[in-house]
C-alpha cells in the first residue's frame, strides 16, 4: 500500500491502481469514496463492489490493454492466478522494484516531510537526554520518548523505540525491558517520529556518570567510523564503498567482528526505505536520496555503541539532517 500512497497520495487500506500512458484509475470500495477523491484528485476513482478483479477486468477491456505489468513482489499467488484466469489473452508481465526505485530519490515535498519528521525526532532526543536519570527503567524511557513525539505532532513512532542499557546495549535491536538504567554504563536510544507518512531515525548512545577508558575508546571509534563514512557521501558514490569505509576503520581498530549490520538504510515512507549503505551494495547515490549512517560496535556481556544520523545526498555532497549533539562520554560530567 505504500507504493499506492507514493503514486496516488491515497492513504486508505484498500486500493488498486491501474495506470496507462494517459489514464490513472484508482479502484477502491465505498468506504473510501470521499477520501480517495480528496487525496487523489488526479485519479479517476472507480468503486469496486465485492471483487476488484472483476472491476479491473472490465476497465482493462474498455481500455483495450494487451499487456499489463503487475508488482510481482506484492501480488499474492492466489491473486495472480485469478487475474490470469479473468484476463484471458491479456498478457501479465511481472515487474520488480519499479516504484521502490522511484521512491529512493526524494522530491522537495518529500524532503520537507522528512525534515519535519527528523526535527521532531531531534526534539525528542534533547527532551529525553534532559530527563534521563539512574533508576528509570528502559520501558519508562521508551514511553517518555514516544509520548513526547506524539505530543509534538508525530503521527506515531516510525518503529518500536529501542532503549537498551548496560550489557543489553550489545543487542542492536533490543526491546525495552524493566531493567533500571544505571550510571557508568552505555544506554542506546534508537527512535524516530513519523510525520505525514515520512520517518525520522536517530540513535544516540548515552552514558550517565563517569565513563572509563574503554567506554571512551569504543565511542571514539564508532564516531570516527561514522564521520569518515559521511564525509564520502556524494552523488556517484557506491553504497558498498561507503559501507566499506566505516567497516574498514572499525576493523583496523580491532573490532571488525563486532559490527555485523549494514551501515545504513534509506529513509522515506518506510523506515527501511530501500537498501543504501551495506556490504556489496551496488546502489549509486543520487541527489535527493536520504540514508541513515549508523555504525556500531557491540561487545557481548559488556555493551555497545551505535551512532545514527540521517543524511541527504545533495548535488555537491551531502547534508546531515539530524542535529542532535553526540553526548559523547568524554564530555559528560
Ligand atoms: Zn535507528
Ligand atoms: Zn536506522
Amino acid at each position: 500500500m505504500l507504493n499506492v500512497r507514493y503514486i496516488s497520495g491515497f492513504t486508505g487500506s484498500f486500493a488498486v491502481l491501474l495506470l496507462t500512458a494517459d489514464q490513472s484509475l484508482l479502484l477502491t470500495d465505498s468506504r473510501y469514496q470521499v477520501q480517495a477523491a480528496e487525496e487523489s484528485p488526479h485519479f479517476k476513482i472507480v468503486l469496486v463492489d465485492s471483487d476488484w478483479i472483476k472491476t479491473a477486468e472490465e476497465y482493462i477491456h474498455i481500455l483495450r490493454l494487451s499487456r499489463i505489468g503487475f508488482e510481482s513482489e506484492s501480488t499474492y499467488h492466489n491473486t495472480w492466478s485469478k487475474l490470469l484466469e479473468a484476463l484471458g489473452d491479456t498478457e501479465l508481465a511481472p515487474t520488480s522494484g519499479l516504484v521502490e526505485k522511484l521512491r529512493m530519490v526524494k522530491d522537495p515535498g518529500e524532503q520537507a516531510a522528512l525534515r519535519e519528521a527528523i526535527r521532531i525526532t531531534d526534539e525528542a532526543c534533547s527532551h529525553i537526554v534532559g530527563i534521563l536519570k539512574p533508576g528509570m527503567t528502559e520501558i519508562d524511557v521508551a514511553f517518555e520518548i514516544d509520548c513526547f513525539m506524539k505530543k509534538h505532532d508525530a503521527e506515531k513512532e516510525a518503529f518500536d523505540t529501542i532503549v537498551a542499557s548496560g550489557p543489553r546495549s550489545a543487542m542492536p535491536h533490543a526491546k525495552p525491558t524493566k531493567r533500571q538504567i544505571q550510571e557508568g554504563e552505555f544506554i542506546v536510544l534508537d527512535f524516530g517520529a513519523q510525520w505525514h507518512g515520512y520517518t525520522g531515525d536517530i540513535t544516540r548512545t548515552i552514558l550517565l556518570g563517569t565513563p572509563d577508558e574503554k567506554h571512551q575508546e569504543i565511542f571514539r571509534i564508532v564516531h570516527e567510523a561514522q564521520t569518515q563514512a559521511i564525509a564520502a557521501i556524494r552523488p556517484g558514490a557506491r553504497g558498498g564503498d561507503i559501507d566499506a569505509i566505516a567497516r574498514k576503520y572499525i576493523a583496523d581498530q580491532g573490532y571488525g567482528e563486532y559490527f555485523g549490520h549494514g551501515l545504513g538504510h534509506g529513509l522515506g515512507l518506510e523506515v527501511h526505505d530501500g537498501k543504501t549503505l551495506s556490504k556489496n551494495s551496488d546502489i549509486i547515490l543520487q541527489a535527493g536520496m536520504v540514508t541513515t549512517v549508523e555504525p556500531g560496535i557491540y561487545l557481548p556481556g559488556w555493551g555497545g555503541v551505535r551512532i545514527e544520523d540521517d543524511v541527504l545526498v545533495t548535488k555537491n555532497g551531502h547534508e546531515i539532517l539530524t542535529h542532535s549533539p553526540l553526548f559523547a562520554p568524554d564530555s559528560s560530567d
